[in-house]
């Protein structure tokens, strides 16, 4: 059965469990959890119920209901164990819309009992889709233990105060930002702490500070990582959460938008080579003009923010524009393929320094790294890595022959860092120089040139394309 979790309300009539014995006991008192009455169909129930008809928790009606006493009902439990009256109650439900569940009879169910942990205000429903219970009954004791005792308290303030901030603060980003401070602060601390009055005082206080100063926006330059999601920062992780909007690139991946709180504004602003689908500028008036609305904007890039990433104009233009922003390093991916490889890019004993090349010139102009001296950066001495370079990665080769490199110089090929699609490739500068199409390498991929890449846990080029001229450079 797929099923979609809701709350059903208690408000009108109450809910109908059909049986009087130990298990429709059972349902009764979780459905009392929430309802205020129970009404049990039944000639004849068990003591624990005759308690609570005593209390008036409990309404006994007959036994056999029919479609009149179905009707209108939040929902129906069919618990009287005997087969057929079960499936009479359950097709009578089922027919008038009403949702019905019984008890280890899934066929005959519109709905299931989820596991519930209870916090009074704070209700956590878990389900498996009836696959586990026991998973179910395992997460629910997890829940149980970590969910703080004094949540409902905090609820039941958070929901005191809400008329009085919906009177303070207009709708929307305003309010919400107001009750994540909330949320997030000291009131909140003291609320689980039991000190109501403390917890009070402080909303008190938020409600006039947020009334006296509009939410002020900023931009957040955030790093997203190579790709897996479990390479984020914490702050990478928090800023998601607490976006109004998002501007992303292309080179962002889903896994990671997944952490992004859901009612966020997500907008791609992707560049790929050619496709330049938001010019740099109007990302950057974009992020100007949102946060001047008072948003939280998250300018969420590839790797990290500041290697590659056009951050340097981005910063220009949100200091011109006198706009509030932070900087989130993230895990560029030249590191995380490094970490992919199990190689060092500095080594003590063949690798001083790293240099990061880009393997495209701005403009767009066939790059001639004219303005490198690639001698200087020997092998042996430094590691060389290369973003963006899948299309030149032939020149580059070629480049460094001739500025003297060895042409037995090995070259790692990292492809999608980090993400499932990965792909390690291992090389000569000799064999790359003479045919770069051999690694059939796609976009994004880093290279990395020197000693250290002959440490690496990549396939030989050769294993994947055997050839023999590679495996006699490597023997
Ligand atoms: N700011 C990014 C780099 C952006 S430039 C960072 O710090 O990683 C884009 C280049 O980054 C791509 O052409 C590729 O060389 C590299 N790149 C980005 N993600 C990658 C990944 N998952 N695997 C390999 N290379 C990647």
């Amino acid at each position: 059965m797929r099923t979609f979790p809701i709350f059903v309300s208690m408000d009108r009539k109450p809910p109908l469990v059909v049986g009087g014995g130990e298990l429709a006991a059972i349902k009764a008192r979780l459905l009392l959890k929430r309802a205020a009455v129970v009404d049990i169909a039944a000639d004849r129930i068990v003591p624990e119920l005759e308690e609570l008809v005593k209390d008036s928790r409990i309404a006994l009606v007959p036994a056999r209901p029919g479609v009149d006493q179905v009707r209108g009902r939040p929902l129906v439990v069919a618990a009287t164990q005997e087969d057929e009256e079960d499936q009479r109650v359950a097709a009578i439900a089922r027919a008038l819309g009403v949702p019905v569940n019984v008890p280890d009879r899934p066929e005959l169910c519109s709905f299931v009992m989820p596991a519930i942990v209870d916090r009074g205000e704070v209700t956590v429903a878990i389900g498996t889709e009836g696959a586990s219970p026991v998973l179910a009954q395992r997460l629910r004791a997890w829940l149980e233990r970590e969910l703080h005792p004094g949540l409902d308290a905090l609820a039941k303030l958070a929901g005191e105060f809400r008329e009085t901030v919906a009177k303070r603060l207009p709708a929307g980003r305003a309010r919400r930002k107001f009750w994540e401070t909330v949320l997030d602060g000291k009131s909140s601390e003291a609320a689980l702490a039991g000190e109501e009055a403390e917890a009070r005082r402080l909303i008190g206080e938020a409600i006039e500070e947020a009334a006296a100063a509009p939410a002020k926006g900023r931009v957040l330059l955030v790093g997203a990582g190579p790709g897996d999601p479990d390479l984020l920062t914490l702050k990478a992780l928090h800023a998601l959460k607490s976006a109004d909007v998002i501007l992303y690139d292309r080179l962002v991946s889903k896994d990671v938008l997944n952490h992004a709180r859901r009612e966020v504004e997500l907008i791609p602003v992707g560049k790929s080579k050619g496709d330049h689908s938001v010019p740099q500028d109007e990302i950057e008036k974009l992020m100007v003009e949102r946060a001047r609305l008072g948003d939280t904007v998250v300018r969420l890039k590839g790797g990290d923010p500041l290697v590659f990433g056009r951050a340097g104009e981005e910063i220009a233009a949100l200091s011109e524009a006198g706009i509030d922003f932070e900087i989130i390093p993230g895990v560029t991916a030249s590191l995380a393929a490094a970490a992919s490889l199990k190689i060092p890019l500095t080594h003590r004993d063949v690798s001083h320094s790293v240099t990061f090349l880009s393997g495209h010139e701005a403009g767009g102009a066939e790059p001639s790294f004219a303005h490198l001296e690639l001698g200087a950066l020997k092998a042996g001495e430094n590691t060389l890595v290369v973003y963006m370079g899948v299309a030149t990665a032939g020149l580059i080769a070629n480049r460094l022959l001739e500025a003297s490199w060895s042409g037995e110089c090995p070259v790692v090929a990292v492809e999608n860092a980090s993400r499932e699609s990965e792909r390690r490739l291992l090389t000569t500068i000799a064999d790359l120089a003479g045919d770069p199409e051999r690694l059939a390498l796609n976009s994004p991929a880093v290279l990395i040139f020197g000693e250290v890449a002959r440490l690496s846990d990549a396939r030989l080029v050769e294993e994947v394309l055997s050839l023999p001229e590679v495996r006699r450079a490597y023997a």
